[in-house]
């Protein structure tokens, strides 16, 4: 069946296209430079911005698979979570499109939505595997069963989420919003080893995460270095920091892998994108014996695609269909994969 997924949690107005675990077509609208200079997404804004997007995305989703609106079997949205008011936009359009085309809907969990893409370029989900979520609003370890059926919460961040500490020190080096990719891009010129900033809950026997200590502890050491008129290198500040988060991710997604015996280790999220992530988590896997897998960096930042992936395998799984009654739930907790 030929699945067409809508994704409107944040800035980005994503629509996909699946056949099975086969990609069809993934266009994106973003709102992000509407917002960039406010440092930081404003919700009515990105809600307007969908509003405007959704036809035009729609139709260019359409139009890259070749498609016409009467080939669609089912309609996946995310129900959840993200910004009330831009994801009832989605869900509203998703209700009109399954009863005008007579079709079921389904609302998905926009986080478990982030797991289940990886099947679009490696296939089928290994079960169990354990996935790290490393997005702008949620950092979480998660045991995943069945990614259509059940997700069990291993842990999570207390504080901060990993995304979110990236856009706060990048804030404090003057970097623009959203902050992750300049600071990847800005370590590549300085070194991870220059400041050896904090691990938080490092050892802490939990595979929960904490990130505001490293992110005061960055903003600390710049204002010391300024008050006593040093510079600042921005690039061995990037590198220390970003050290420090994925040093910390790898270690505790691998010793969730020990705790619970499994060798299929999955990495996804915004923060998934990162380039020093994906070499630290490669090595580190290689010496455990884990399989890794991480979509490609276009698939782990928000795209209609992981929508879509997620609503096959509901329909592959023979999930009864969401009601059209389904509400836009902005706290959607990760353990509930569908609505
Ligand atoms: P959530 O999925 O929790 O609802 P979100 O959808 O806003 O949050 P994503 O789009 O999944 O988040 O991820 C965005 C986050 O990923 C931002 O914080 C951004 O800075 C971060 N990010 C994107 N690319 C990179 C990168 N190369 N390195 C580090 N962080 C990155
Ligand atoms: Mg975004
Ligand atoms: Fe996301």
């Amino acid at each position: 069946p030929l699945v067409l997924g809508i994704e409107t949690s944040c800035d980005e107005t994503g629509i996909g296209i699946v056949r099975g675990h086969t990609l069809l077509a993934n266009t994106i609208a973003s709102s992000m430079d509407e917002h960039a200079r406010f440092g930081g997404v404003v919700p009515e804004v990105a809600s307007r911005a969908h509003l405007e997007a959704m036809t035009p995305t729609v139709e260019a989703a359409l139009a890259e698979a070749g498609l016409k609106f009467s080939d669609i079997d089912a309609i996946a949205v995310t129900a959840g979570p993200g910004l009330a008011g831009a994801l009832l936009v989605g869900v509203a359009a998703a209700k009109s499109y399954a009863l005008g085309l007579g079709v079921p809907l389904y609302g998905v969990n926009h986080l478990a939505a982030h797991v289940a893409v990886d099947q679009l370029e490696h296939g089928p989900l290994p079960k169990p595997c354990i996935a790290m979520l490393v997005s702008g609003g949620h950092s979480s370890l998660l045991l995943v069963p069945d990614v259509a059926e059940d997700v069990i919460s291993l842990g999570s961040t207390v504080d901060d989420a990993a995304g979110e500490a990236f856009d706060k020190v990048a804030r404090v080096l003057g970097l623009p919003f959203p902050g992750g990719p300049y600071i990847d891009r800005a370590a590549r010129e300085g070194s991870g080893m220059a400041i050896a900033f904090p691990r938080g809950k490092l050892d802490d026997g939990t595979l929960d995460f904490s990130f505001s200590g490293l992110k005061t502890a960055v903003a600390r050491w710049v204002e010391a270095r300024e008050a006593s008129g040093q510079s600042v290198h921005v690039p061995d500040v990037a590198a220390s920091f970003q050290e420090a988060v994925v040093d910390v991710l790898t270690r505790k997604a691998l010793q969730a892998c020990r705790k619970y015996d499994v060798h299929d280790l999955l990495i996804g999220g915004g923060v998934a994108a990162n380039s020093r992530l994906r070499a630290l988590a490669q090595e580190r896997c290689d010496a455990a014996g884990v399989r890794l897998r991480v979509p490609r960096p276009g698939l782990c930042t928000d795209n209609g695609a992981m929508v879509a992936a997620l609503g096959s395998d509901l329909v592959a799984a023979g999930v009864t269909p969401s009601t059209l009654e389904i509400p836009a739930d902005s706290s959607l907790p990760i353990t509930t994969v569908h609505v």
